[in-house]
């Protein structure tokens, strides 16, 4: 049994020359995930394109109009950091596509991962710091507004805070946004999520670690069992990261993605892995980080799969009233 991965990378768009966006981490990682034995070909799937309805769950018509044809300001560009081209508009649109696909795939089969998006700073009408089309936040409102799922949680690990994906949290009391990040990094001004814990500079593995199984206890304590879980595994909390601020080593990433990995899975929520940021100043270990997040969740999904296959649609939390989580893992089968 493997992990199911929806990729974008061959629709690249133009950049200036030395531009900082690491393009190429895309492709490098799904060579890498081949090369490493973590993916079959068969395993990679390319998604359709988002469509203007599917984001207009979570952006404004105002803002879709503008980057749907190009009338973004001079401001509004700056601030998403990337040239507007169509190119840019296909990209972003099949990367929201892919996380959907994802959550899909997900529901069905318990786990699955998009090999991009995590684009957290997008808000409903604004782009920021390289995120056009908040992904997450799409197919989050999407799903929940479909009857889908009930109640849905994002686990916001990327270094910098998930202010775009709080403020489309703060209108949806079944969607739950935590965060951890640097709180001293980007960005400056931060929109409150459902929980948000800001470690201070060079926070090593250890505080991480304690921070952020503390921070899962309070979120699942608030919020209760989610029936989905995004997950975004930024690669940029590593010590070496130019854009980080934060100490972990590459074990303590792996231990932070362990313990996601452990605790969603105690939940018995299917869970949904996209990228998040990473920018190392060798691209190798942004593309090493992220492939190793990938690989343990490769070697979850046998067990993923057990749940998806106990739960009925109905304890799915598309139609009936039987609760939620460990609690109810029991009867599930009965
Ligand atoms: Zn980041």
């Amino acid at each position: 049994m493997a992990l199911t991965l929806y990729y974008h990378d061959v629709f690249t768009f133009p950049l200036p020359r030395g531009h900082r966006f690491p393009a190429a981490k895309y492709r490098l990682l799904r060579a890498a995930l081949l090369d490493r034995g973590i993916a079959r070909p068969e395993d990679l799937h390319l998604p359709p394109a988002a469509t203007y309805a599917q984001l207009a769950y979570a952006h404004t018509p105002a803002y879709l109009d503008k980057v749907f044809h190009g009338r973004l300001s001079p401001a509004e560009v700056r601030r998403i950091g990337l040239p507007w081209s169509p190119a840019l508009l296909e990209r972003t649109r099949r990367s929201v596509g892919s996380t959907l696909m994802a959550a899909q795939a997900a529901l069905a089969q318990g786990l699955a991962a998009n090999l991009g998006g995590g684009t957290h700073h997008a808000g409903p009408d604004w782009g920021a710091g390289y995120c056009v089309f908040n992904d997450v936040g799409v197919a989050a409102r999407l799903l929940l507004a479909q009857g889908r799922v009930r109640r849905v949680m994002v686990i916001d690990t990327d270094v910098h805070q998930g202010d775009g994906t709080a403020a489309i949290a703060a209108s949806e009391p079944r969607l739950f946004a935590f965060s951890i990040h640097a709180q001293r990094n980007f960005p400056f001004r931060k929109v409150p999520g459902d929980l948000d814990l800001g470690l201070p500079d060079g926070t090593d593995d250890a505080a991480y670690q304690a921070a952020l199984a503390r921070g899962l206890r309070i979120a699942y304590a608030r919020f209760g069992p989610p029936d989905l879980v995004f997950y975004i595994a930024g690669a940029d909390p590593w010590q070496g990261d130019r854009l980080g601020r934060l100490g972990l080593t590459k074990a303590g990433l792996e231990a932070r993605d362990r313990l996601v990995l452990n605790t969603v899975y105690a939940w018995g929520a299917p869970l949904v892995v996209v990228l998040g940021g990473g920018y190392a100043p060798d691209l190798r270990d942004t593309v090493d980080i992220h492939a190793r997040t990938l690989a343990l969740a490769a070697a979850w999904v046998p067990r993923f799969a057990a749940w998806a296959t106990l739960q009925t649609p109905t304890a799915r939390g598309t139609l009936g009233e039987e609760p939620h989580g460990p609690a109810s893992a029991a009867g599930r089968e009965g």
